[in-house]
């Protein structure tokens, strides 16, 4: 029996959950004669408003207002959409002199509400800088605009035999610069690291206008202090990403995949060790799903890969991907890996399937990469992209759903599913809770800050991948001491001390 208690620490939780509406009272609206100055700049085709000097219909600006999950609606009244650095840089110097908010814009793919404004700050999407700039097939290191979308650049480079480091369920849409931005994970982190590792050099446009020109296409540069890392994960909030220098991998010469059914979570973690143990260094991704998160998959029509008889009573999924340079090998070891597993005394699964072909390989990858679109499809989600314990996955899933029986809003009336799945090699967990009939305050305050209170007790991070963004802007401090985000307001002080980049966004 889960104990609840365990979880929580009242003292903490009232004194310091404070969910504040930022008001933007030193900053200026856009207005006619702004229009006309960024019209000296910019393409007419490249200025979207609503004001009456360009007068576009309100369902093409309306994209740029609302996010992915549609939780988060902006005002902006406003959209710019340059083709080069240099008209950044025009268009944040003007926004500097009349004082107006800039909200970076990528994708629009990002799951915190930081890419959308607050209130009438001006939309600078970056989605028309969209050109590789060089690629080195002997490095493997690519140099692109911001506006790239990770996917196009993925296909650039397939033909040299290289992948990008990072891979995740939004690449048809998603931006270098909204990844770089956001220190995207991903499906890849286990194998190639994070963004912090991978990304060489950036050229950045600073909040008063200046190009911080970064963009090195060196592997090692020990010169003084390594400002790129601030832009990665900075969400916007010290710049505005313009390119981007990364170093691309070789593509593995063999890839396999298992899907693996288990019969308790307690066996999820053994497993790791196991596999870890046995695939040594071909294990490239170890991905975790909760069996509702699968019985969901499999309404929405992924899968499914395992007949229900074999499936039967199992609490979980495994999903392992190996990554190698010898197909004959990989395989001896996979299967090797799955006997072992099969025959031992106490197994640690039900049972599993090994792709056999990249047709089987591509759908035991869509089961897992699907889930987010099909949460979608069940009613609006609450996301919570939490970093735990591996040993704490499915209790912090279990005690948010046991937390919303208890208030009497679970049911299809309120919260209809409470799920968890992820990138376990990474220890970061997917929480996803699914309104069916849409948000409702009570339910945020149930689980708000609950949720963040339990992974705090847990020495975990609020944010493991998706950033803060303006959700969790006032959670900051579960994660992160008061010198920490002193410091962090310090640095923001330094690069933006008109507050217009990005603003209510991140810091509290
Ligand atoms: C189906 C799906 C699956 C996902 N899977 C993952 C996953 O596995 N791992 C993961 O980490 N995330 C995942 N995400 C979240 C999201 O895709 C990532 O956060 C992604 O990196 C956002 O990129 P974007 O271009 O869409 O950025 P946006 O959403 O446009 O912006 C995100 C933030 O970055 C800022 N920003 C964007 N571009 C720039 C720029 N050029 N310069 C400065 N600031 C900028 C914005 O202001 C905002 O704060 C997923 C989302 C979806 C919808």
């Amino acid at each position: 029996m889960l104990r609840l208690h365990s979880f929580i620490r009242p003292a903490f939780r009232s004194r310091r959950w404070v969910h504040n509406t930022p008001t933007f009272s030193h900053l200026n609206s856009v207005n006619e004669e702004d229009l006309a100055h960024f019209s000296s700049i910019l393409a007419p085709t490249s200025i979207l408003s609503t004001l009456p000097s360009i007068s576009t219909p309100a369902d093409d600006i309306a994209p740029y207002n609302v996010d992915w999950m549609g939780k988060y609606h902006g005002q902006a009244n406003s959209v710019l959409r340059p083709r080069t650095t240099q008209q950044v840089s025009e268009i944040v110097k003007y926004c500097a002199q009349r004082k107006i908010g800039i909200v970076p814009q990528g994708g629009n793919t990002g799951l915190v509400g930081g890419g959308i404004s607050l209130q009438k700050e001006i939309v600078l999407s970056l989605g028309a800088m969209n050109n590789v700039r060089s690629f080195d097939p002997v490095s493997g290191i690519l140099v692109a605009d911001a506006g790239c979308i990770l996917q196009s650049l993925s296909e650039y480079i397939a033909p040299h035999n290289h992948i990008m480091p990072l891979d995740l369920g939004a690449k048809g849409s998603c931006q270098i610069g909204g990844n770089i931005s956001t220190n995207a994970g991903g499906l890849r982190l286990l194998r190639y690291g994070s963004l912090h590792g991978t990304v060489l050099g950036l050229e950045v446009v600073l909040p008063d206008g200046t190009i911080l020109d970064q963009l090195t296409t060196l592997r090692k540069d020990n010169t003084g202090y390594d400002l790129k890392q601030l832009f990665i994960g900075g969400e916007g909030t010290l710049g505005i990403v313009t390119g981007v220098s990364i170093l691309t991998p070789p593509a593995p010469q063999a890839t396999n995949n298992i899907f693996l059914a288990l019969p308790r979570f307690d066996n999820v973690l053994p497993l790791f060790q196991t596999v870890k143990r046995q695939l040594g260094e071909i294990m490239s991704a170890f991905e975790y799903i909760d069996r509702t998160a699968y019985d969901m998959g499999l309404q929405h029509g992924l899968g499914p890969l395992l007949s229900a008889d074999e499936v039967g009573d199992s609490q979980c999924f495994v999903l392992v991907e190996t990554s190698g340079g010898n197909q004959d090998h990989d395989l001896e070891k996979l299967n090797n890996l799955l006997e072992n597993l099969m025959t031992a005394d106490e197994p640690l699964i039900n049972t599993g399937v090994l792709s056999q072909s990249p047709t089987q390989f591509n759908s035991i990858w869509a089961l897992r990469e699907g889930l987010t679109e099909c949460v979608q499809k069940e009613g609006k989600p609450y996301k919570y992209d939490v970093s735990v314990p591996l040993a704490d996955f499915q209790k912090v899933v279990d005690a948010v759903r046991e937390r919303m029986i208890s208030k009497g809003l679970y049911g299809d009336h309120a919260i209809s599913k409470v799920m968890g799945y992820g990138h376990v090699g990474d220890g970061n967990l997917h929480l996803n809770v699914i309104a069916k009939h849409g948000y409702r305050p009570e339910l945020e305050a149930a689980l708000e800050p609950f949720i963040y209170e339990i992974v705090a007790d847990r020495k975990g991070s609020v944010s493991a991948e998706h950033g803060i963004g303006s959700m969790k802007r006032d959670a900051l401090h579960y994660s992160k001491s008061d010198v920490s985000i002193d410091c962090m307001k310090k640095i923001k002080q330094v690069f933006d001390p008109l507050n217009i980049m990005n603003p209510g966004k991140v810091l509290p």
